[in-house]
């Protein structure tokens, strides 16, 4: 029976940790500071903007939320970040994905100051992560899967590392860090054109599945001792649940957990460690901008 990794308890005490660095900031008169810009009324996206505001505050951060209508135009979209762009208490910003259709997605996250690009979506941190420059803002995923990692010391040098998935915003960052020096694992990429996947995760020392579709990765397609990262969040309906739904991942945890050595659960597993490296990324912005004020 597999071992869970628990996300939860992971970001606990990486949290308490944050809290002591986020007292040290104040006392040298730095406050980190998040600026969430959220367009729209999607639900989902409103309960994750309030999830990491939340756990700003419980850190002593300062979190706001700057919620802008869903007919909003491009300009005035570009001017509110620019505003905060400018704003010397706002470390760090971050416009909560998915945008309406009419917006530039790209265009928007290119706006955003790479100084304080604390999701790590603007060309210019992703090309620095690319070459492993540590000043980049690593995206907050892939970052929470390698920190999860470390610290359950799962080894990851010399490693098969299969990664479903080829996204901008997990799969490619997370294939870079794990193929760097330091992790030096070996990976492989699989995506939805990839014939015959369960061939290919078969072979996977380490699994990790970002796709958004539930029961993809079912007990026949893992070796066994296998470690399993799954990174979907699907919503399936529970009338049984308060919400009326519940979240699973892309993985059929029950029968993987029998094979598997370890396994993220959904909730519980990835999610957690998102949002406090958002809160790191956050932190470690504070610190430059102090760094840069030193005469
Ligand atoms: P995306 O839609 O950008 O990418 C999905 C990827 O899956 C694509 O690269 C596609 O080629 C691949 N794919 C689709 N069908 C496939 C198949 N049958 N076989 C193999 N590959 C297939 O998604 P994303 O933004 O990377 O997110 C993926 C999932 O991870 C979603 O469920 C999302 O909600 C979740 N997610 C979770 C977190 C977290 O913090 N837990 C963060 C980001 C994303």
């Amino acid at each position: 029976m597999a071992r869970n990794i628990d996300g939860t308890e992971i970001s606990r005490v990486m949290r308490a940790e944050m809290a002591q660095q986020v007292a040290d900031l104040q006392a040298q008169g730095v406050t980190p500071g998040l600026s969430v810009v959220l367009v729209g009324n999607n639900p989902a996206s409103q309960a994750y903007v309030s999830s990491k505001t939340r756990a700003c505050e419980t850190l002593g951060m300062k979190g706001q939320t700057l919620h802008l209508p869903e007919d909003v135009s491009t300009e005035d979209l570009f001017a509110a970040i620019d505003r905060l762009n400018a704003d010397a208490s706002v470390h760090g910003i971050l416009v909560q994905l998915p945008l309406p259709a009419h917006l530039p997605y790209k265009a928007v996250l290119e706006h955003i100051h790479p100084d304080k690009d604390v999701d790590g979506f603007h060309p210019r941190n992703a090309g620095l992560a690319f070459v492993g420059d540590p000043r980049a803002f690593v995206p907050c995923t892939p970052a929470g899967i390698l920190e999860m990692l470390r610290r359950e010391d799962i080894p990851t040098r010399g490693k098969h590392v299969v990664i479903v998935g080829r996204s901008l915003i997990v799969s490619k960052p997370l294939a870079s860090l794990l193929m760097a020096p330091g992790p030096d694992a070996t990976v492989t990429i699989t995506h939805r054109h990839t014939p015959d996947l369960a061939s290919f995760t078969r072979q996977a020392d380490i699994l990790i599945v970002a796709v958004g579709k539930q029961n993809l990765i079912t007990a026949d397609m893992v070796k066994p001792g296998v470690v399993v990262i799954d990174v979907g969040q699907n919503r399936v309906e529970d009338p049984g649940s308060p919400r009326g739904y519940r979240m699973v991942g892309d993985v059929d945890f029950d029968a993987v957990s029998q094979v598997a050595q370890a396994i993220t659960p959904v909730p519980g597993g990835v999610g957690p460690m998102t949002i406090t490296m958002l809160l790191a990324n956050t932190i470690q912005s504070a610190r430059q901008a102090l760094q840069a004020r030193a005469p």
